[in-house]
């Protein structure tokens, strides 16, 4: 164990240590904690829901298969998309197929995507954690792992109280950054294999005092555009008034008649494990944020009148260190639709790139669409060589190109129920999380309400 010259208090161990509260981080707690293990929820901020809160980032891209007919990811995602529905604070993806309010400039095209209010995510997140009896601890950033005998066991986190180290059997990663793995110093890669650079950062924003019905009465006018206002942005560009490199305006209405998540601002070359260039990040696109408000009254159809309502409590992080697991998951796998014995979550997000050096973003034109459904295996999960550790989300193991589609929240959601839900077997099982019967949790993930698909239910019912 490393060896600390001040003082850390030690908590009580616990069987199951989740680091981050996002939709993986969240899931993951609450799947541990319904498997009767006793589970600590660490979050720097002061509330849980990583960038599904925090971020503003919404809605959540498509739960469904890429053809809009079958929902993949149901169990604890389903759950708390529909805890926010019956508190008027979301539609259901199923909802929000053509011709609802919620399509043309809320899907750009793909369908079944979920919009939310942050403020009821925040309060459902809050109690499905603690209703499952996930202890807390917010207000706490990891600054270290403890490693024994190459395995984590455990973490250390910072707080105004100073530190403490918190004694786990299992830990789960799901900060989005690897963080827990990075400290204890798993492989991981970082940026896109030609040149190592990874996705811009971006800051959300809300506009109020929208004019909803000009705005839809402009995309009516001009079903050619593949990005809102577009052929706006194009004349801007052209005549110096618009410099971000971005194609249009990407724009989601939300639940409140009015008002608009805005997902434009655009930092490009920055590292988000760095401190200074999130800093540097943050002043820029607060910046731009003000630039782009400007625009929108002076150019936009509807948005005459619009006013800030708020700007995200941080920048989003799209893309950082992606863990080497025992499995990494390529482009190839998606697009081929490979079968994994050991598949633990099933998507059809298609690859979403927002080009890290491209002036013509966001989406990469040259690469392959991915299957109607493909499958996600533990193995990506499962760091290569560290011991008593899983990572959910965001920071699992695949390329560049792959982890643009496996990204956004719905699959994040599932990656973190089937990372608790394995953290939980092995920490009851006494064993390694490598070692956990990939059947049994796959049965589990079934009774729990997840889904994952129909080749494994077809091989499922032939044994
Ligand atoms: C700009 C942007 C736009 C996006 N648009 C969409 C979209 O429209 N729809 C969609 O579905 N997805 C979208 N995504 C993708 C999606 O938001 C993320 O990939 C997803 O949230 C990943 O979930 P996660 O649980 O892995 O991480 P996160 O949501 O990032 O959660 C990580 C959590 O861990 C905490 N944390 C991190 N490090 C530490 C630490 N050391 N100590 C303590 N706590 C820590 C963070 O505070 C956070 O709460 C977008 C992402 C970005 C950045």
């Amino acid at each position: 164990m490393r060896t600390y010259t001040r003082e850390i208090d030690v908590e009580s161990p616990t069987d199951v240590l989740v680091i981050g509260s996002g939709p993986s981080g969240l899931a993951a707690a609450v799947a541990a904690a319904r498997e009767g293990m006793t589970v600590r929820l660490v979050e720097q901020y002061g509330y849980l829901g990583g960038n599904l809160t925090g971020a503003l980032v919404g809605p959540c891209m498509t739960s469904f298969s890429l053809d809009g007919k079958t929902q993949l990811i149901r169990g604890i995602f389903d759950e708390f998309v529909r805890t926010m529905e019956s508190l008027g604070g979301a539609v259901h993806p199923s909802h929000t197929v053509g011709g609802s309010p919620f399509a043309g400039f809320m899907t750009y095209g793909h369908e079944a995507v979920t919009p939310f209010d942050p403020e009821v995510a925040k309060r459902v997140a809050l109690e499905m954690a603690l209703d499952a009896g996930v202890e807390l601890m917010l207000h706490s950033m990891m600054v270290d792992s403890v490693v024994e005998n190459g395995r984590v066991a455990g973490a250390v986190v910072a707080h105004k109280g100073g530190m403490s180290f918190l004694p786990a059997t299992v830990t789960v990663d799901a900060s989005g950054d690897g963080d827990v793995a990075a400290r204890a110093r798993a492989e991981f890669r970082y940026g896109r294999e030609s040149d190592g650079t990874v996705q811009p950062m971006t800051l959300f924003f809300r506009v109020r005092d929208v004019d909803d019905e000009a705005v839809a009465a402009y995309q009516a006018e001009h079903p050619e555009e593949r990005f809102p206002f577009e052929s706006l942005v194009e004349k801007a560009h052209r005549d110096g008034t618009y410099s971000l490199p971005r194609r249009g305006v990407q724009l989601f209405k939300t639940l409140e008649p009015g008002v608009w998540r805005v997902n434009t601002t655009r930092v490009t070359g920055v590292d988000g494990t760095d401190v200074h260039d999130l800093t540097r990040a943050e002043v820029e696109a607060r910046r731009q944020v003000l630039d782009l408000l400007d625009f929108f009254r002076a150019e936009l159809p509807g948005m005459g009148s619009s006013r800030l309502l708020d700007t995200a409590a941080t920048i989003g992080v799209r893309e950082t260190r992606r863990i080497v697991g025992t499995y990494e998951i390529t482009l190839d796998d998606l697009v081929q639709a490979r079968a994994f014995e050991d598949v633990v979550t099933v998507a059809g997000y298609p690859v979403d790139i927002h080009s890290p050096t491209s002036k013509d973003g966001p989406f990469d034109d040259d690469i392959p669409t991915t299957a109607n459904v493909y499958e996600i295996p533990y193995g990506a999960l499962v760091p290569a060589e560290v011991d008593g550790l899983l990572v959910a989300g965001r920071c699992i193991s695949g390329t560049h190109e792959a982890l643009a589609a496996i990204r956004v929240m719905p699959p994040a959601f599932a990656l973190g129920q089937a990372a608790g839900t394995a953290a939980a077997q092995a920490a009851r099982g006494g064993i390694a999380p490598r070692d956990v019967d990939v059947r049994a949790l796959q049965e589990r993930l079934l009774e729990a309400g997840a889904y994952l698909g129909e080749r494994l239910a077809r091989d499922r019912s032939m044994l």
